[in-house]
C-alpha cells in the first residue's frame, strides 16, 4: 500500500485523486483541505468574496474557486494554460478535456453545450469581422455549470471519491509544511503524516505558502507575466449576438502602440460584476452569473499581459501595488468609472454614475479616477483595445461603458517540473492546478491534476 497525500480540494485535486482513485492500484489516497465542506447553501448576494462569503458566512472549502463562479467549463486546449505543451499534444491535451467533461456529465453537469454556432456562417462572419481590424477571435466549445449547480455537481463527485473510490478527506486541516521526505504537519490540530507521494494543488489561495514551502525545499520557481486590466460593464443588448455564437466569447489582441498582449475573459452575459476583498485589505473585482437570475448588463474582464524583467520580475508585487493604491483611492473600495470620464481626464462622480444609462451591478464600487491608480501604459491599452473592440460590438466603447478596477489576475509562480508535473529537485513531489503557475481555470486545473495523478502512478 502507498499513501497519496493531496493538498487542496479544487479542481486540481478533486480530479487527480478521481485519477488515482479509478486507477485501482493498492493506494492510501488523503486530501487536505483548509476550508470546510462544499457550500450547501446558495449564495444569494451579489457581492461576492473571494475567500469568504460573508453574507452566508461560508469558507471556500471543497470544490476550490471555481465552487462559487459560474462554473464556466472551457473544453478548448487553447484555454486555460499552455495545456498542449503539458500534455505532450493539442490531440492528448483535447482527449483528457473530453474525459474531464465526461467525468462532469456524470455527476449532474447540465446536459447544455454552447458551440460557437456557425448557422448562416455565424463564426466565419465574427472571425472575418475581427480579424478585419487585427483582432482574433477564439471559438470555444462551453459548458456552464452555473453558480446555482456547482455545489451540487461538487458534492456529487465528493461522494464518488469517498464512497466508491475510498478517498479519505480531512477538512478545515491546513498543510502548514512538508519536508524533503514528504512528511506533512498540519494545524489546527498539529498533527505529522508521512506520505510516499504528495501533491501540492493549493490555487491562488495558497500560492504564497507554496512560495514559502518551495523556499524551504529549495525548489526553483520563476516569476510568470500578470494580466492586469478593468472589468468593462455595457448593457446586455449589445452582447446578444455574440453570446448567441458563444457564451464566453474569446478576443485576443496586441495593442497597437505597445504590442501588449490583451484578451477578454469571462464574459458573464446577463450577469453581476463582484467584489473581492483580499486578506490585505486589498479590494478586486470579478465577474458572476446566475442559470436563473439576470441583470440588463454584461461585463467582461479585459486584461493586459505584463512581462517583467529585471530588475522588477515580481509580477506579483507589481500587481498587488496597482491593485492596492486603486483599493486606497476607492476608499477601501473598487473604482467605477465611465469610459467618457475616463477619455475627458476626469473622475467619475456619484451623481454622473446615478445619471448614467448604463447603471453598474456592483453598487459598492467607489466612483472614482482609474487614471490615478493605473500606469499609462496600461489604460492606453485598453483604450486602443476597446476601440479596436467597438468594431466587432458595436456600442461597447460607448461614452457610457463602466469600468471597474482593479481587475488583476495574479498568475502564481511557476515551479521547476519535469515531464507528469513532479519536482525537479523533490522526487516524489508533484504539483498541479493555478497555484502552480501551471493553469488558469476549472478544466484547465483539472488537467494538470490529472497529468500529475498520471506522473504519479507512472512512478509507482
Ligand atoms: C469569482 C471567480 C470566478 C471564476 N470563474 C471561472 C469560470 O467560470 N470558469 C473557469 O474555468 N474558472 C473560473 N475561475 C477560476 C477557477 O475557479 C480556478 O482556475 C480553479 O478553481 C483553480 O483550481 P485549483 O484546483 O488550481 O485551485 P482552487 O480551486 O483554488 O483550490 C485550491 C484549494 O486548496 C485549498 N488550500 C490551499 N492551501 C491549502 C493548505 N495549505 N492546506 C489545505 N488546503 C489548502 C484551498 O482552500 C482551495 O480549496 C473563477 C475564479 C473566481 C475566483
Amino acid at each position: 500500500m502507498k499513501r497519496v497525500g493531496i493538498i487542496g480540494a479544487g479542481s486540481a485535486g478533486l480530479f487527480a485523486a478521481y485519477e488515482l482513485g479509478s486507477a485501482n492500484k493498492d493506494l492510501e489516497i488523503t486530501i487536505f483541505e483548509q476550508g470546510r465542506d462544499v457550500p450547501q447553501r446558495k449564495c444569494t448576494s451579489t457581492e461576492f468574496y473571494c475567500r469568504q462569503c460573508q453574507p452566508c458566512n461560508i469558507m471556500a472549502g471543497v470544490g476550490g474557486a471555481g465552487v462559487y463562479s459560474s462554473g464556466i467549463l472551457n473544453l478548448n486546449p487553447n484555454i486555460g494554460g499552455d495545456l498542449a505543451h503539458l500534455a505532450g499534444s493539442e490531440v492528448l491535451a483535447q482527449e483528457i478535456i473530453n474525459y474531464i467533461d465526461k467525468i462532469f456529465l456524470e455527476h449532474g453537469a447540465p446536459q447544455t453545450l454552447f458551440v460557437p454556432e456557425n448557422g448562416e456562417h455565424k463564426v466565419d462572419h465574427l472571425i472575418r469581422k475581427a480579424a478585419s481590424v487585427d483582432i482574433t477571435y477564439i471559438p470555444v466549445v462551453q459548458r456552464l455549470l452555473g453558480s446555482e449547480n456547482s455545489p451540487a455537481v461538487i458534492t456529487a463527485l465528493k461522494k464518488t471519491l469517498e464512497k466508491k473510490l475510498g478517498v479519505k478527506f480531512r477538512l478545515e486541516t491546513q498543510v502548514t509544511d512538508i519536508t524533503r521526505d514528504l512528511v506533512l504537519t498540519t494545524t489546527p490540530r498539529a498533527e505529522t503524516f508521512p506520505f510516499d507521494f504528495i501533491l501540492i494543488a493549493s490555487g491562488r489561495v495558497g500560492m504564497e505558502w507554496l512560495e514559502g514551502v518551495c523556499e524551504s525545499l529549495k525548489i526553483k520557481t520563476f516569476h510568470g507575466p500578470i494580466d492586469i486590466g478593468v472589468r468593462v460593464e455595457v448593457p446586455s443588448i449589445l452582447f446578444n449576438n455574440i453570446c448567441s455564437i458563444q457564451r464566453d466569447p474569446k478576443f485576443h489582441i496586441y495593442s497597437n502602440k505597445y504590442n501588449d498582449f490583451m484578451r477578454t475573459f469571462c464574459v458573464n452575459h446577463e450577469g453581476f460584476v463582484v467584489r473581492e476583498m483580499y486578506d490585505d485589505n486589498r479590494a478586486g473585482v470579478n465577474g458572476i452569473s446566475y442559470l436563473t437570475k439576470k441583470s440588463k448588463n454584461t461585463n467582461f474582464a479585459f486584461l493586459t499581459q505584463m512581462n517583467l524583467t529585471a530588475p522588477l520580475e515580481d509580477s506579483t508585487l507589481y500587481g498587488r501595488l496597482i491593485a492596492k493604491q486603486t483599493t486606497i483611492l476607492g476608499g477601501g473600495n473598487p473604482l467605477v468609472q465611465t469610459l467618457g470620464d475616463l477619455r475627458r481626464g476626469h473622475r467619475s462622480t456619484p451623481s454622473h454614475i446615478q445619471q448614467n444609462p448604463v447603471q453598474g451591478t456592483l453598487k459598492s464600487a467607489t466612483p472614482g479616477d482609474i487614471a490615478m491608480a493605473y500606469p499609462g501604459r496600461i489604460l492606453d491599452d485598453i483604450s486602443d483595445g476597446l476601440l479596436r473592440l467597438e468594431k466587432v460590438i458595436p456600442g461597447i466603447a460607448n461614452n457610457s461603458t463602466l469600468l471597474y478596477a482593479p481587475e488583476v489576475k495574479f498568475a502564481a509562480k511557476k515551479i521547476d517540473v519535469k515531464k507528469n508535473l513532479e519536482s525537479a529537485q523533490v522526487p516524489n513531489l508533484f504539483v498541479a492546478g493555478d497555484g502552480a503557475g501551471l493553469s488558469r481555470g476549472i478544466i484547465g486545473a483539472a488537467v494538470t491534476g490529472i497529468l500529475a495523478a498520471r506522473g504519479i502512478l507512472a512512478n509507482l
